[in-house]
């Protein structure tokens, strides 16, 4: 059945649903479901006293494998799924760019912090390390410059790191209810 295309009203509980009703699924051969991974995400965003959107960012940054054309396990298959374009997409109406900004740029962090950051590769988890190959791999100088232009870059930094260390198996996170507020604040102030 078609879904009728969300609006301002109807999008954090198409979100709610989408973490309800699909966030069980295992992620792509981590330790945790993408639910579990993404409140993950969320809480280290909350304990570091980041902003509304960056929770929102953290959250939401994986929303895309739900909101994209290609099938579930297209990065098993060795297809890059473009999750964090679909994922901007979707957003994009209705959150401001400092969420939709880090999540449409989280795949271009990781290939930028693999190109900057000595220490960094060596927190990627083994399914990271495989789709980095499908995402392109570590930044050339030429994708640091463009990436560093960005305004958002420190914002898709501080998103990413959490991405990476929000992959804890059993680590207790309040429950999606505890961040509706924050998505809904967060919409209602709007998108630009
Ligand atoms: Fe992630």
């Amino acid at each position: 059945m078609e879904r009728a295309a969300p609006t301002r009203e109807t999008i954090v509980d198409l979100i709610e649903d989408i973490f309800l009703r699909r966030g069980a699924e295992s992620y792509l051969g981590e330790q945790v479901t993408m639910s579990e991974h993404m409140l993950q995400a969320a809480r280290l965003a909350e304990a570091e006293d980041g902003s509304d959107a960056m929770v929102a960012a953290a959250l939401l940054h994986d929303i895309g494998h739900y909101a994209n054309e290609f099938p579930e396990d297209a990065l098993e298959q060795g297809i890059d799924n473009l999750h964090e374009i679909a994922g901007g997409r979707l957003l994009e109406p209705f959150f401001p760019p400092e969420v939709t900004e880090p999540v449409r740029l989280h795949v271009a962090t990781k290939r930028y912090l693999c190109a900057v950051d000595p220490d960094y590769f060596a927190t990627l988890s083994p399914a990271s390390v495989h789709t980095l190959g499908l995402q392109g791999g570590p930044m050339s100088p030429e994708e640091v410059r463009g990436f560093e232009r960005s305004p958002y870059r420190d914002l898709a930094v501080k998103v990413r790191r959490w991405d990476e260390a929000a992959k804890v198996k059993d680590r207790p996170t309040p429950p999606f209810s505890h961040y509706r507020p924050v998505l809904e604040r967060v919409v209602r102030a709007g998108p630009a």
